[in-house]
């Protein structure tokens, strides 16, 4: 048994619900693990969790990424070691703390080259890239991509996954300057869509046909617009919400734009199961190793600062990835 400071939240509301409060954290069970955190990951996914629009039973300890180093083995764990550094993504949430037990399926061995804050800065958001990038739809070098929020933690991953494939990765920003880094991590072009109509600026930039992809985690407010970006035929990838939810619509929509089609997946399938997951971590980490893909840090903030990293990550102030240090 050893104490942890854990993130609490018990009603759904604004940064001000999460709370510090001292739990128990007990030995594992069956088929789990217990880690002592050294970073934790912030993701856009707690914000939904905090805010209820995704739902979770409360009272809940938010955060779905950590990396430190395994404290106990419970039974059956045999890809794991006490003392392993580790690194995941994983659900359901719990990790905005000192130490948890949880299951060890996702829970992956962090190369000695990647450090603690990388670790959980990259799970995430690197696995996720992987996934949208190598597992959603056939993509091949000369292809278009528009990527919304390339500047983000995301978004960074992906404009340099892109380069690396030989994607032509088209990126939307909100500021100049978030349009600027995301061009020095590998978008071929950026557009800042608080000041420029992106259709329009895509259709410029593709002699008119529009892309063959969109990878939309914006929701609401692009959804529409991210439809008239494609090309008939064209894949919109819609895999968040960051400015509300996409409104029910009528799916014949989807015939008159061109034959379009959608998905709407999450990272947890693809993780789900334990080979796939470790697997993707390995590809993961040799990207990351190779220095083909470098995560980039924008802010770091102290465990108990969490409801600020919140209030910036919320007021789009934020870039690249963010981290909580235990
Ligand atoms: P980001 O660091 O990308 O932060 C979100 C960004 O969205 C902001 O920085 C902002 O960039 C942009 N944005 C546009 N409109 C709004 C708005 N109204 N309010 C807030 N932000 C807005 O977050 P993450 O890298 O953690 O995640 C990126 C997105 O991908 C999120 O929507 C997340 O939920 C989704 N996601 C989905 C997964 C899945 O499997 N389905 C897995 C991981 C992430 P700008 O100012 O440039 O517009």
């Amino acid at each position: 048994m050893t104490q942890s400071r854990v993130v609490l939240f018990e009603q759904s509301g604004g940064p001000e619900v999460l709370k510090i409060v001292m739990q128990q954290v007990g030995a594992p069970g069956p088929g789990q693990v217990r880690v002592r955190h050294h970073t934790c990951g912030l993701n856009y996914i707690d914000i939904y969790q905090r805010s209820g629009v995704y739902p979770l039973p409360l009272p809940h300890v938010l955060g779905m990424e950590g990396a430190g180093v395994v404290e106990a083995l419970g039974e059956g764990v045999t890809h794991l070691a006490v003392g392993d550094r580790v690194a995941y993504a994983s659900a359901p949430p719990g990790a905005y703390c000192d130490a948890r037990v949880m299951a060890a399926a996702q829970v992956c061995r962090l190369p000695d080259s990647i450090d603690f804050r990388t670790g959980a800065a990259m799970m995430l958001q690197g696995l996720t890239t992987h996934y949208l990038f190598e597992r959603t739809v056939p993509l091949k070098a000369g292809d278009t991509v528009l990527f919304h929020a390339a500047a983000g933690g995301v978004g960074l991953i992906a404009c340099q996954w892109a380069r690396t494939k030989g994607i032509r990765l088209i990126g939307t920003a909100g500021t100049d300057e978030k349009c600027a880094l995301a061009l020095a991590h590998g978008a071929s072009e950026v557009i800042n869509y608080e000041r420029e109509d992106f259709v329009a600026r895509v259709r410029d930039l593709t002699d008119g046909r529009g892309v063959g992809v969109v990878m939309d985690s914006i929701g609401a407010a692009t959804f529409e617009r991210s439809l008239d970006s494609l090309r008939p035929l064209g894949m919109m990838i819609s895999f968040g919400n960051a400015s509300g939810k996409v409104p029910p619509f009528d799916l014949g929509i989807l015939g008159a734009k061109g034959s379009l089609q959608l998905t709407r997946p999450t990272l947890f399938t693809h993780i789900a199961d334990y080979a796939t997951c470790q697997a993707m971590a390995s590809d993961l980490f040799a990207m990351v190793e190779s220095g083909k893909v470098a995560i980039r840090i924008g802010q770091e903030f102290a465990l108990e600062d969490v409801a600020e990293a919140h209030r910036q990550m919320e007021a789009r102030s934020t870039t690249g990835s963010s981290v909580l240090i235990c």
